[in-house]
C-alpha cells in the first residue's frame, strides 16, 4: 500500500480510501495507492505555501539548480528500478521506460543548471530613471499529469516550476502514480527540502479538480484531454491563475516526392506506434505526395506489418493501451473505419503468449482515408495511422492544417526552399525536417497552437511559463 507525500510526510487518505493499480498487460492489481481528495489537496497547498516561506523559499538560484541537479543523479542512480516500476505501471516496452527515465534525468539535469541562468532586464526610461524587469517565481504550483508518459511528463512540468523557486504540488494520473511517488522519495534524498514538492494521488474529478480549483494556488499546468483541459481552463479563470495546456494532437507526416525513402520509412512507423500511439505527439496522419503514394505506402505497410505487441518483458514495438476504457475507445475507432469501408492496408500483430487480460490493439494502417472521416480529423491516442494522398504543396498545407489541432508537423523533402515555405505554412507549435522527435527534446521549446492548447514547455521558453515579471522604476534624479 503506497502513500501520499505532503510537507515532508507520507500519508493515507484521511478516510483510508484507496485506488487500485492495475497491470495493463494483464488486467490485474498489483498495489493500491490512496483516494485523496479536497482535504488532502488543502494540506499539500498549505504545506507548499508555507515552504515558501521556509528553508525551500529562502535558498538562492544556484543552491535550488544544485539540489535539482542532484535529483537528476538520484535518478540515473536508480535508472532501472524506476524503469521496471513505469514499465509495471504504464504496461510500455522496457527500452521505452529506461528512455523515459534518461529524459526524466536530463529535464533535472538541465532545469538544474538553467536555474541560475535567468536574468533580469535594464529598460531605458526618462531621464532620471533606472528600471529593472525582474523575473520572480509564481508562487504554489499545480500540475495534473496524465498517464501515458508519467514520469517524463512530471519533469518536464515539475522540472522548470521548482528551477523558478516555485512549490508544487502534483496530482498524477490516477492509473499512473507509482513513478512519481518514488521521484519524490529520491528528491528527499537528494536534499529537497519538505513541502516544495508535494503528491496528492487520487481521481481526476476527485483530487484533481479539488487542486485546479484551490483558490492558494498560483498556476496550473495540465496534460491531457480536451474536455479536461476546458474544465481546468474555466478552474484557472476563476481564480484568475495562468495555465499551461497541453491537449494532444492529429500530427501530420508530410512526405513529398524527393524523400529520402530509407530513412523516412522506419522513423515515421516508430512515431505512430510508439508507446501503443498514446502520445499526445503520435504521427498519426501521413501525407504523401499522389506520385509516390503507391511506393511509399507499400514499404510503410510492409515496415508497419512487423510490428509486434506485447508485454513489457517481450520488449517488443508497442505494449498494451492503458486501461479498459482506452481499449474500447481504440478498438471503436479500427472497427468504424473498417465498417466504413476504408482500406486496411497493414497490421501489427499480438504475441500469441501475450496474457489474455492485456489490454492488447493490433496497430492498423489505413488508406487512402476520406479527408472528412473521424479517422482525418479526431485524436486515437493508438497505434492507428491515418494516410492520405495529396496533388501539391499547397494542397499539402491544407490537408496538414485542416484539423482542429497544431502541436507537431514534419516535413519530408530534399528541397530547401519547399523545407522552409511549408515549415512555415504549417500551423504546429514544433515542425520537423527530414526527422520525428529525438533524445525527448528536453532542450526544445514545445506545445500547441489551436485546439492542442498554450504554453511552452521544455527549454528556457518553460521557465517563462512558471514565473511572472516585476518592473521597478526607480527616480534617482540627473
Ligand atoms: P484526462 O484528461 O481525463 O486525464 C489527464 C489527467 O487529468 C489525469 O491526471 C486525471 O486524473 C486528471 N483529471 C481528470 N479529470 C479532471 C478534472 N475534472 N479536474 C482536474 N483534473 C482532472 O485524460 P484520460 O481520461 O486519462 O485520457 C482520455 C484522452 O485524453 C486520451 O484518449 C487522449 O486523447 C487524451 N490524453 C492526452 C494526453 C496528452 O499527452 N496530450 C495524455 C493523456 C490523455
Amino acid at each position: 500500500m503506497h502513500k501520499m507525500f505532503i510537507g515532508g510526510n507520507w500519508l493515507d487518505a484521511r478516510d483510508g480510501a484507496t485506488l487500485p493499480v492495475i497491470n495493463p498487460a494483464d488486467g490485474q492489481e498489483f498495489a493500491r495507492i490512496p483516494r485523496g481528495t479536497a482535504h488532502e489537496v488543502d494540506l499539500a497547498v498549505k504545506a507548499a505555501r508555507e515552504a515558501l516561506s521556509g528553508p525551500w523559499g529562502k535558498l538562492s538560484a544556484t543552491e535550488r539548480g544544485r539540489i535539482l541537479m542532484k535529483i537528476g543523479q538520484q535518478v540515473m542512480d536508480h535508472a532501472e528500478e524506476l524503469a521496471q516500476l513505469e514499465a509495471r505501471d504504464t504496461g510500455k516496452p522496457l527500452t521505452t521506460a529506461r528512455n523515459d527515465i534518461q529524459v526524466l534525468a536530463r529535464y533535472f539535469e538541465f532545469y538544474g543548471s538553467a536555474a541560475d541562468k535567468v536574468h533580469g532586464e535594464v529598460i531605458p526610461f526618462v531621464n532620471g530613471h533606472t528600471v529593472t524587469l525582474v523575473r520572480e517565481r509564481l508562487g504554489v504550483t499545480a500540475h495534473i499529469i496524465p498517464w501515458n508518459y508519467p514520469a517524463q511528463m512530471f519533469g518536464r512540468s515539475v522540472g522548470p516550476a521548482l528551477a523558478m523557486g516555485n512549490a508544487a504540488v502534483v496530482k498524477p494520473a490516477e492509473d499512473t502514480s507509482l513513478s512519481t511517488l518514488r521521484i519524490a522519495e529520491l528528491a528527499t534524498a537528494a536534499g529537497l527540502p519538505p513541502g516544495a514538492l508535494n503528491i496528492v494521488t487520487g481521481l481526476g474529478e476527485e483530487a484533481g479538480a479539488a487542486l485546479t480549483a484551490h483558490p492558494g494556488i498560483n498556476y496550473i499546468s495540465f496534460t491531457g484531454s480536451n474536455e479536461v483541459g476546458a474544465m481546468v481552463q474555466a478552474a484557472a479563470a476563476k481564480n484568475a491563475v495562468k495555465c499551461t495546456l497541453e491537449l494532444g494532437g492529429k500530427s501530420p507526416q508530410i512526405v513529398f516526392d524527393d524523400v529520402d525513402m530509407e530513412r523516412a520509412v522506419p522513423i515515421i512507423v516508430r512515431a505512430i506506434v510508439q508507446n501503443a500511439g498514446q502520445t499526445c505527439t503520435a504521427g498519426s496522419r501521413l501525407l504523401v505526395q499522389e506520385s509516390i503514394y503507391d511506393e511509399f505506402l507499400k514499404r510503410v505497410a510492409e515496415r508497419f506489418a512487423q510490428v509486434k505487441v506485447g508485454t513489457p518483458e517481450m520488449d517488443f514495438d508497442c505494449g498494451p493501451v492503458m486501461n479498459p476504457a482506452q481499449l474500447k475507445r481504440v478498438n471503436r475507432y479500427i472497427d468504424e473505419a473498417r465498417a466504413a469501408g476504408i482500406p486496411v492496408l497493414a497490421e501489427g500483430s499480438i504475441a500469441a503468449d501475450a496474457p489474455k487480460g492485456g489490454y492488447f490493439v493490433k496497430p492498423t494502417l489505413f488508406g487512402p482515408v476520406p479527408r472528412t472521416a473521424k479517422l482525418a480529423c479526431e485524436e486515437v491516442f493508438g497505434p492507428v495511422m491515418a494516410a492520405f494522398p495529396f496533388k501539391d504543396e499547397a494542397d499539402a498545407i491544407a490537408l496538414a492544417n485542416g484539423t482542429d489541432y497544431g502541436l507537431l508537423a514534419a516535413v519530408w523533402t530534399e528541397n530547401g526552399g519547399r523545407q522552409q515555405r511549408v515549415a512555415k505554412a504549417v500551423q504546429a507549435g514544433q515542425v520537423f525536417i527530414n526527422g520525428y522527435g529525438a533524445g525527448g527534446g528536453v532542450e526544445l521549446p514545445f506545445g500547441g497552437t489551436k485546439r492542442s492548447g498554450h504554453g511552452r514547455e521544455k527549454g528556457f521558453l518553460a521557465l517563462e511559463d512558471v514565473s511572472t515579471t516585476k518592473t521597478i522604476v526607480l527616480y534617482h534624479g540627473e
